[in-house]
């Protein structure tokens, strides 16, 4: 049996835990690996190598730092392939999937290396005479990461490579569910040359979380996952003085106008609701048909019902398995209770299995109407192929429908008409909009921008907010006297 390593001071080693978890492949139920519960003393230790690593690492010089990121983002394309499949093994994503977890993580590790021109700061010369005032972005100390299931590739690059090229040092607790992806990105990681230290891997659940929220030493806590446990994460942490961002659940409606062209949204809206088996923080869950539009509901019943998930590497799977059973016996039972409260169910997942494949977690696509804002199918963050339909008769409905929610992770708007988009895109509480674009992820140039109860903290992931979440700003006011200019002429150019 594979025990997955802790990654302590630079060396992978064996916890001494007697409390293991298994790790299951999702659309067979073999145990793949076993993830450590790792001990105290162990935590303990992570953070010791963390803070002792952060004494000389913040002193390597910035562009040495970012060529580092330039190496990494060029070793993670070259196991592109390879890491892709372990997410599919782990996770059960296709692979065109998997590769997208990853790529859209590498974005951020390009990102993180042209951190020397996002960390710098602000000038004001003669703020008085003689006097000027600078500022630079300096390192926190030891940061820390909780990563989901969702995406074990993307979300650990979403956090660690930005922590440590701006200075910091990092401890990454990532998802026991799917720990093996994020250990090949580390070991790549060191192979790229991050010394021994700048990064720690400790595993396990809220044990070893309560001491990452506890220990003075860390200065920032970064989480992704779900709403409960971002909010005990933010509490706990900002009460102990900490900086936290903490991206949480979602329930992100597609508006669809009558303008918008029928084949384009139907393909658009399937793809966005059920892909990654709906296991995406940016999935399209809940769409507003408006206006003559809901007719087009029995179309997108017959594209739902071509939909066909399936393993891994069958390049005919639409998606793949829910990650395990209690997440599809709580996503089947969310069914059920929609049917009990007064929706009409079109297409129901619940009994759908993948021949030779009869153990995996499988949730058939599955597609709502007549659905109410009281029902729970509309409330609760369901994370399985489940797509809620609402019709309106007015574009303002629609906006007053979303605003009233209280997410606000994603949206998007199917129109042809500009003054519609502009409407929406103004009026919309929602941090991340879509126009004609189904699933907006903002590329790591800019910063992902969950709002309401979607997000707890105020700087952002990744792009200038993420460089920002990392460092302090330190404000200089200085006066020279040019009395003391030496005279004699300095023949060196060496800055060393
Ligand atoms: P989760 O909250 O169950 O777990 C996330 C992390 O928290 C894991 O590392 C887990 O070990 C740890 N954890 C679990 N319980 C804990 C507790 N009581 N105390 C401390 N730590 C605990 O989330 P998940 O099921 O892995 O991921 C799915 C959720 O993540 C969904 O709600 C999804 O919307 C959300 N998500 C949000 C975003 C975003 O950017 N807003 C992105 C991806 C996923």
């Amino acid at each position: 049996m594979h025990k997955v390593p802790l990654y302590i001071a630079g060396e992978m080693c064996q916890s001494e835990t007697s409390q293991w978890i298994d790790v299951l492949n999702p659309a067979t139920q073999e145990i793949i690996a076993q993830v450590p519960c790792t001990t105290n003393e162990e935590m303990a230790r992570a953070i010791t190598s963390a803070k002792e690593t952060f004494k000389t690492w913040k002193e390597v010089q910035i562009s040495e730092r970012a060529r580092i990121m330039m190496r990494y983002a060029a070793l993670l394309k070259e196991h592109h392939d390879e890491i892709a499949t372990i997410i599919c093994h782990e996770l059960g994503k296709t692979f065109e999937d998997a590769k997208g977890d990853l790529w859209r993580g590498i974005e951020v590790v390009e990102q993180a290396a042209n951190a020397p021109s996002m960390m710098m700061g602000e000038t004001v010369e003669n703020v008085a005479r003689g006097i000027d005032t600078y500022s630079y972005m300096q390192p926190l100390g030891v940061c820390a990461g909780i990563t989901p299931f969702n995406f074990p590739a993307m979300i650990p690059l979403w956090m660690f490579p930005m922590a440590i090229v701006c200075g910091n040092t990092f401890i990454l607790k990532p998802s026991e569910q799917d720990p093996l992806t994020p250990m090949r990105l580390v070991e790549l990681f060191e192979e790229a040359g991050a010394p021994k230290g700048v990064l720690q891997v400790v595993h396990g659940t809220k044990p070893q979380v309560d001491i990452l929220l506890e220990d003075p030493a860390i200065r920032a806590i970064s989480f992704v996952g779900s709403c409960g446990v971002g909010e005990y994460i933010y509490s706990k942490g900002t009460a102990n003085l900490k900086r936290v961002q903490a991206c949480v659940g979602a329930k992100n409606h597609m508006v669809i106008m009558p303008d918008a062209k029928k084949e384009r949204l139907i393909s658009n809206l399937v793809g966005a609701s059920v892909g990654a088996a709906g296991q995406r923080c940016m999935g399209i869950s809940v769409a507003v048909f408006v206006g003559q539009t809901k007719e087009w509901i029995n179309d997108l019943k017959e594209a739902f019902s071509q939909v066909r998930p399936g393993v891994w590497d069958d390049p005919k799977a639409a998606y793949g398995p829910q990650t395990t059973p209690q997440a599809k016996a709580r996503i089947l039972s969310l069914i059920a209770n929609g049917k009990k409260q007064g929706a009409t169910c079109l297409l129901d997942g619940s009994d759908f299995t993948v021949e030779g494949y009869e153990q995996g977690n499988w949730v058939g696509p599955t597609l709502f109407t007549d659905v109410t804002t009281e029902m729970d199918l509309y409330k609760e963050e369901i994370f399985g192929p489940v797509l809620a339909c609402i019709c309106v008769d007015t574009l303002d409905e629609a906006i007053a429908l979303i605003n009233n929610s209280p997410y606000g992770n994603g949206t998007s708007l199917f129109t042809a008409c500009g003054a519609a988009a502009r409407k929406f895109q103004h009026e919309i509480e929602v941090g991340q909009v879509g126009i004609n674009v189904p699933i907006p992820v903002p590329l790591p140039f800019f910063s992902f921008t969950g709002w309401k109860g979607s997000f707890y903290g105020d700087q952002h992931t990744y792009g200038k907010q993420g460089i920002r979440f990392y460092t302090e700003t330190k404000t200089i006011t200085a006066r020279w006297f040019e009395d003391d200019i030496a005279t004699g002429p300095n023949m060196s150019i060496n800055l060393k």
